[in-house]
């Protein structure tokens, strides 16, 4: 082969195979990087900032969507943030790898990567501690180790036991009845949070979220809530045990679908632990209180999971780009998991769309609530579910529905006003919210656009 030819192939390999550089991004170079993904992309991204670090640093989005900066109906948002302990990098790379990717595979036409986009609202945060971040790597550089360095924020409170403690009252709530879902801030709590803590608090407040994985490092693992365990006393002796959601077994899949999607995860035997299929409840590992993960589902309609994506903490450059092709799938196919279950309008007789109306399934003592559209989401495994809607002041309303394994099932419900005495004799189940009527019909634009678009998942290549 004569070497004119051996070098193009050798480029032509590497435009395929490696398009971006794989190594660790500091916060200037990770600003560039989002920017630059942006500029490549221009109309299906959109950068924006939640707040500010204790140092000043600016809380980064990038968001992916067809129509960037608009809530489209029926389109479900999701999100994933990375590098919170900011010791662990990898899922800060990873997310930045993932930006890029997306973009790429749009612009090819990728028609898995722009049905994706089409049909899905997303937003990658890949360092929710810029400043742990920072100390980490000047360390890293100077080759001063330490388990530890840089894992918390300027003011060395680790964010992941920063989160307003919601789970003490649900436990309560399960034994003695109450609200099973948005359980609410406690009135001081900005007081009681890092500033960007109270920075993501806010963000996952003002989006309808749906499904999230939230990225660590130091294990292998996808572990999903409760983190904090309900303790049993045993004889005098504490000991932590597994602690499900009632949605635990659909947690289980949506961290099975990333273990088993990702190169070695559900293999089990990783970092010198072992947990089948690779996957755990947080509290049967340990018990953690004040995660986020926990608080997403407690206060939010946001089911997140946290995902332990390597042994080392910092791995070295030349790990990235295995660790890279290790994820990639897996991060494409968690994304993939917000279409499944069901979702509708929620509207009264004269098509208003209902925002907060509450979605309850009969058997999961979880329930979801409409957004600002009047739009809902319910993940659901397949199966055959009773599910009602409700709003203060409206009958409630009850189908049965069949869920399939692929698309989610659109479920409409038109609700009725309620005459006075039947209103104050019915007793609204866990609803603690105000069904508001919003005075302008949203068109669900991507309500026909589904309808038309939505075939089965495609597993191709990526
Ligand atoms: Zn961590």
């Amino acid at each position: 082969m004569s070497d004119l030819v051996s070098i193009f192939l050798h480029l032509l390999l590497f435009k395929m195979v490696a398009p971006v550089t794989f190594h660790h991004h500091r916060y200037d170079d990770l600003v560039r990087m989002l920017y630059k993904v942006h500029n490549e992309c221009p109309h299906i991204t959109r950068v924006y900032s939640i707040g500010r670090s204790v140092k000043g640093r600016h809380l980064y989005v990038l968001e992916f969507s067809d129509y960037p900066g608009i809530h489209e109906p029926l389109e479900p948002e999701v999100k994933y943030v990375g590098n919170m302990h900011g010791n662990e990098v990898l899922g800060r790379e990873l997310l930045l790898q993932l930006s890029e990717f997306l973009c790429e595979e749009f612009r090819n036409r990728n028609q898995r990567i722009v049905r994706l986009v089409e049909d899905t609202r997303i937003h990658i945060m890949p360092s929710m501690n810029p400043d742990g971040y920072e100390v980490a790597a000047a360390a890293q550089e100077r080759d001063i180790s330490g388990y530890l360095v840089g894992r918390n924020n300027a003011n060395g409170v680790d964010l992941n036991r920063n989160f307003p403690d919601l789970n003490t009252y649900i436990y309560y709530n399960e034994k003695n009845g109450g609200p099973n879902h948005h359980l609410p801030l406690p009135d001081n709590w900005k007081s009681q949070v890092e500033p960007e803590t109270q920075a993501v608090i806010q963000w996952i407040r003002s989006f309808n979220f749906v499904l999230s994985a939230n990225l660590h490092g130091g294990a292998v693992v996808a572990n999903y809530p409760y983190d904090k365990s309900l303790e049993h006393r045993v004889r005098g002796f504490r000991r932590t045990a597994n602690t499900p959601t009632p949605d635990d077994k659909l947690f289980q899949k949506l961290a099975k679908v990333y273990s088993y999607a990702h190169g070695w995860m559900h293999q089990g035997w990783n970092c010198g632990d072992y947990f089948p299929d690779g996957i755990t409840n947080g509290a049967s590992w340990y018990s953690l209180s004040k995660g986020m993960q926990d608080f997403n589902y407690l206060h939010t309609n946001c089911f997140e999971i946290t995902l332990e994506l390597s042994c080392d903490k910092f791995p070295l450059q030349g790990e990235l780009q295995r660790e890279w092709l290790g994820n990639r799938e897996a991060l494409i196919q968690f994304l993939e998991q917000v279409h499944q279950g069901i979702k509708g309008m929620v509207r009264d007789e004269n098509y208003n769309n209902l925002a907060d109306a509450v979605i309850s399934v009969s058997g999961i003592n979880h329930d979801v609530t409409s957004g600002a559209h009047g739009d809902y989401f319910r993940l659901l495994l397949p199966g055959t579910y009773t599910v009602t809607a409700t709003a203060p002041g409206f009958d409630p309303e009850t189908v049965s529905v069949t869920v399939g394994p692929a698309e989610p099932k659109l479920v409409n419900f038109q609700l009725k006003r309620s005459t006075p005495q039947a209103a104050t004799k019915r007793r609204i189940p866990n609803s603690g919210h105000r069904g508001r009527v919003l005075p302008k019909k949203v068109q669900p634009r991507a309500a026909r656009k589904k309808e038309t678009m939505m075939k089965q998942p495609q597993r191709g290549p990526a």
